[in-house]
């Protein structure tokens, strides 16, 4: 992703700074790396993110960046239709708020009135939340966004990686589906640290997913993770009903060493009515058009269909991995 001189029509050509967000280092390298970009001075964040009548989808297609300071929350609860892991308790921070690729099902499409990529530059201050945080919590740190993918746009793990380091009674996990191995070449891997990659079929990647890496790629990322010493952590999440899940997983399980991952993360596409709603006028995409019900606000499939399928899925991933690092939802 480059600035103006490129042709392609998903180079940032403007980036969006908050007065505040100047003083801050990764503002610095930003705005160096992106030199001939046209740089608009803002007095608040919202005031360009929040506008009503944007265009989402257009917005996808001609992404912006937005430097911004974060006051408020750092750290959130994490949902009920969230993995824990066995985690005491399980929270996640926006480092950053929307991605740069682009998957129908995902549940940050319409989630806010604009698609514009925002990172909050004061790392320092959600540092100060992990650092108060109990003992055996979890914090995905990429949950609204991909941390990895965007590395070459805004460098958020070179500013929060010692940080992670520093608070080591905390796990972190980093979700992807980046296949971009080269970023992990910067950072010696930690234990509190857990680069989680999800893997879908790639007949699910090509009907829904625009700009992720092919599935190929993403195993290929995995290796190399796992190589590099990282934890890894596969999510087969979401998973849908209408495809052949059997041979996805023993496509992965023959190029991926089930042994050798930290866990598994497994769980059928859910997603709140009203976030459901939202995203479907998004993107009106037929993935939501499948056979799904509603079980207490959550559109999901239903309990007989999950049942079903998700025992053989298990059977296939229980042959791989030990049964007690498979974590379902
Ligand atoms: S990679 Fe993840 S965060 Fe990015 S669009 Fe896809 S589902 Fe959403």
């Amino acid at each position: 992703m480059s600035c103006s001189k490129s042709s392609s029509s998903r180079t940032i050509r403007r980036i969006y700074v908050e007065e505040e967000a100047f003083g801050y280092a990764i503002t610095s390298k930003v705005l160096e790396k992106y030199s001939d970009c046209d740089v608009v001075k803002i007095k608040n964040y919202k005031d360009v993110f929040n506008r009503t009548r944007q265009n989402f989808i257009l917005q996808k297609k001609f992404p912006q960046l937005i430097l911004a300071v974060k006051k408020d929350s750092f750290i959130y609860e994490g949902s009920a239709m969230c993995q824990s892991f066995g985690h005491k308790s399980y929270y996640y921070a926006t480092l950053m708020v929307n991605c740069i690729f682009d998957c129908q099902y995902c549940f940050l499409q319409g989630m806010y009135n604009s698609s514009y990529i925002v990172c909050f530059v004061n790392v320092e201050d959600f540092a100060k939340e992990f650092a108060r945080m109990e003992s055996g919590s979890m914090v995905a740190i990429s949950y609204e966004t991909d941390f990895i993918a965007h590395h070459s746009i805004v460098p958020c793990m070179e500013y929060i990686y010692d940080y992670i380091k520093e608070a080591g009674w905390v796990t972190f996990e980093i979700r992807t589906k980046s296949a971009n191995s080269l970023v992990l070449s910067k950072f010696k891997p930690v234990d509190n640290l857990i680069l989680a990659y999800t893997l879908t079929p790639q007949k699910i990647i090509d009907s829904y997913e625009t700009f992720t890496p092919n599935l190929d790629a993403r195993i290929k990322a995995v290796n190399h993770a796992l190589d590099m010493g990282f934890k890894v952590r596969v999510c087969f999440d979401p998973v849908f009903a209408d495809e052949d899940y059997e041979d996805f997983f023993y496509y992965v399980f023959e190029r991926i060493d089930g042994t050798r991952l930290y866990d598994i993360g497994y769980g059928f596409f859910r997603m709140p009515k009203e976030q459901f709603a939202k995203v479907f006028r998004t993107t009106k995409s037929v993935v939501f058009a499948k056979d799904y019900v509603e079980e207490d606000g959550v559109i999901t499939y239903s309990e007989a269909m999950i049942h079903e399928a998700s025992k053989r899925h298990l059977d296939i991933i229980g042959k791989h991995v030990d049964k007690e690092k498979i974590y379902i939802l």
